[in-house]
């Protein structure tokens, strides 16, 4: 028998009913049960007039039990506990704290009212795990704040704050005071009266705006199946009586939570929440960190600075050159400038992100930081130099980060006499947009460094992802093998633009040849010429490799910067164009090696694309560079545009088995020829705790 996780507690005549079900009080099946035993005795007790619904702790219900949603769900499910609500002949007040999202809020929804502390938030967030909300939210929520607003909240599973909230009408009350007190105070006033959401009307709306908030929330959703889903059934409650709207959104329900979508997307929450748990480092103490110099003004160094801004942190911005360090200090000035423009931020916020900003090109100032992030050119010569200059004038215990893409942590760590307090902090471009950021072990870093790392990772609002030192870390070296597999495929015959639609229609945001160009083709030619010189690294002579993108370079294609690389990009176009030239290049490239080029399906490019990915997973867990298997997909899908619905390549690889994917790779690695490392599936299918 589970424990009870409600409990009802008396207040004179209002029940007072508390959930219990630490951490956050998930809706489980044994809360669940608990609601409905005390509502039947609230109903039949005649010293009782009303009731409250709390949470114990830190929260109302936070959300429903994940776990759960891809089992059969046990009984009583929420409807039936809304109903009893709704049934009860007492009034319900719900009195809100913390987080009431998804079921949490639906439930609410099914009381008579609600109040909440200052500070709450509410929310349905159900679309975000491909599902839409299965216990009335589709139906209620639009009686409150009208069709239009209602779709806007629930396809994109916004998260409202208790002001916003209670101007929307979505509470009834915040209160400052004590919040079980005056949630008493509230059902005392309502007893007698019950005020059922279902017995309200729905706004009128006029058609068009109802078309254009599906319209905005469809593009916004990128046109997955619930966010439709989720439309139909709030739209359905301008016609529909509300006891068939509630059967038909519960149907979708769970048609949904078991589709594949929803399993990636659940497996996508599990990765994320996972990636930042590591045993390894739980005795560690993150050190304290209120200061936080970043070194380069560059693209990546505003970036961080405005991220460490809009985290509170105070910041201290160097650069060597002072024109450089101006024009950084435009930029993040432009930033915060555009955010009020467009109404994102209040100019207060705004100006007390920039009021704790300094600019300098005073090194010794470096001694106020407790985290000094160095963002300078990507050159080893040029890290190394700026390490030292750090190590002589940081205070001792500062963690000293650098944001290298590909270099090696511990020679940048080894300029320094404090090895043991540098790791790598490795954001994504735009720094202060991108959720990744991968937090580089060095052989020397300490635990509480990296714990910093994380720490600071998350303070940031960032997926902070430990990751080994080893070219590339994570991220990169999985791209680098993607766009190799990309190369290969045009070199047998498929075009750039053939590839790129097959990876977008599977759901990347942009394919990988628009993203070279996008990026510029130099960066990673300059690293091909660099790796080709350096003797420890040399390519193996053997390996298959595609001169394509080297001969583009040669040629001045650089991208878009150069207004060619793959595509053309004449001036006024807004889209790439295919250019004739690019394909006479391939032709003979392809000619030179005596490749007879042959037609590429789509589904064969998806399916090397997946199995190249599967591979390099494997090889870096192996290697011990990425810890946690699904750390993968946190990184491809937070990081390079993979899509979230496909939950990533160790989801595919899970959801094939073992045995399928050893086949894959068997006709994998002959296809692949030489210089082909094959990686042991095995590490993948590892479910660690
Ligand atoms: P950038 O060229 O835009 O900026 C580098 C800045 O560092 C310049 O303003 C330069 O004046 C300054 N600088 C150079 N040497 C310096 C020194 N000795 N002392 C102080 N300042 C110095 O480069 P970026 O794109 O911002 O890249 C910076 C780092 O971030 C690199 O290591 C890069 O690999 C990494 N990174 C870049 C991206 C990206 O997409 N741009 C993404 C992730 C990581």
């Amino acid at each position: 028998m589970e424990q009870t996780r409600v409990r009802l507690e008396r207040d004179g005549d209002i029940a007072v009913i508390v959930i219990d079900n630490p951490p956050i009080n998930a809706g489980s099946a044994a809360v669940r049960e608990g609601l409905m035993a005390a509502i039947a005795t609230v109903d039949s007790d005649d010293s009782l007039q009303a009731a409250v619904l709390i949470g114990a702790g830190t929260t109302f219900i936070a959300g429903s039990d994940l776990r759960e949603f891809g089992q059969p769900l046990a009984e009583p499910q929420l409807p039936a506990v809304i109903k009893a609500i709704e049934d009860c002949g007492k009034p319900v007040v719900a009195a809100l704290h913390g987080a009431a999202l998804g079921g949490g809020f639906e439930l609410a929804l099914g009381c008579d009212a609600r109040v909440a502390a200052p500070g709450t938030v509410v929310g349905l967030p159900e679309v975000t795990l491909g599902i839409i909300p299965g216990a009335g939210g589709t139906q209620r929520l639009p009686r409150i704040v009208g069709i239009p607003r209602a779709i806007a909240m629930i396809c994109s599973g916004e998260r409202v704050g208790s002001a916003a909230a209670l101007a929307a009408g979505l509470i009834d009350a915040e209160v400052r005071g004590e919040l079980r007190t005056a949630a008493v105070t509230h059902a005392r006033h309502l007893a007698g009266r019950k005020n059922r959401l279902r017995d309200h009307a729905v706004p009128a709306a006029d058609a068009r705006t109802i078309a254009d908030a599906s319209a905005a929330a469809l593009k916004a959703g990128r046109r997955r199946p619930q966010v439709q889903a989720a439309i139909d059934a709030i739209v359905a409650t301008a016609t529909v009586d509300i006891e068939d709207g509630l059967a038909d959104e519960r149907a979708v329900f769970q048609r949904l939570r078991l589709g594949r979508e929803a399993y990636a997307l659940r497996h996508q929450f599990f990765a994320e929440r996972d990636s930042a748990r590591h045993p390894s480092l739980d005795a560690a103490r993150p050190r304290d960190i209120r200061r936080i110099a970043v070194i380069g003004a560059g693209t990546m160094g505003s970036g961080i600075a405005i991220a460490a801004l809009d985290a509170g942190y105070e910041v201290l911005l160097l650069e060597q050159e002072a024109a450089a360090l101006e024009r950084g200090a435009s930029r993040i000035h432009e930033h915060y400038d555009g955010r009020v423009n467009s109404g994102k931020v209040q100019a207060a916020v705004a100006a007390a992100c920039e009021a704790r900003l300094s600019t300098s090109l005073d090194w010794p100032r470096i001694a106020e930081a407790e985290l000094v992030i160095e963002a300078v050119f990507e050159e080893m010569g040029a890290k190394q130099q700026v390490f030292q200059r750090i190590d002589a004038l940081a205070r001792p215990g500062a963690v000293l980060a650098s944001n290298t893409s590909y270099l090696d942590l511990d020679a940048i760590a080894a300029a320094t006499s404090r090895p043991q307090d540098v790791i790598g902090l490795h954001f994504f471009s735009p720094a202060h947009v991108m959720k990744l950021m991968e937090v580089v072990r060095g052989k020397a870093s300490s635990a509480d460094a990296l714990a910093t790392g994380l720490a600071i990772g998350r303070r940031l609002k960032k997926l902070p992802v430990l990751t080994g030192n080893a070219f590339g870390f994570v991220g990169n070296r999985l791209y680098a093998a993607y766009r190799r597999q990309c190369e290969f495929m045009i070199e047998e015959g498929a075009a750039p633009q053939q590839v790129d639609a097959a990876l977008e229609a599977f759901g990347f945001a942009m394919g990988p040849f628009a993203v070279a160009d996008l990026s510029g083709l130099d960066i990673a030619w300059r690293m091909r010429k660099a790796q080709a010189e350096s003797h420890k690294s040399e390519r193996d002579p053997a390996a298959r490799y595609v001169q394509i993108a080297d001969r583009l370079c040669e040629a001045g294609r650089l991208g878009r910067k150069t207004g060619a690389g793959y595509y053309r990009y004449p001036e006024g176009a807004s889209r790439p164009q295919v250019d004739p030239a690019v394909a006479e290049l391939i032709a003979k490239a392809r000619s030179d090696k005596g490749i007879t080029p042959r037609e590429l399906g789509s589904e064969e490019i998806q399916r090397r694309v997946m199995l190249t990915l599967v591979n390099e997973a494997a090889l870096l867990l192996a290697e011990g560079v990425a810890e946690r298997a699904t750390d993968v997909d946190v990184v491809l899908v937070n990081g390079y545009g993979f899509p979230r619905w496909e939950g990533g390549p160790v989801f595919w690889a899970r959801e094939r088995g073992a045995e399928a994917l050893r086949a894959d790779l068997d006709e994998w690695a002959l296809l692949s020829g030489p210089g082909f490392v094959r990686g042991d599936v095995r590490h993948l299918l590892e479910v660690k705790a």
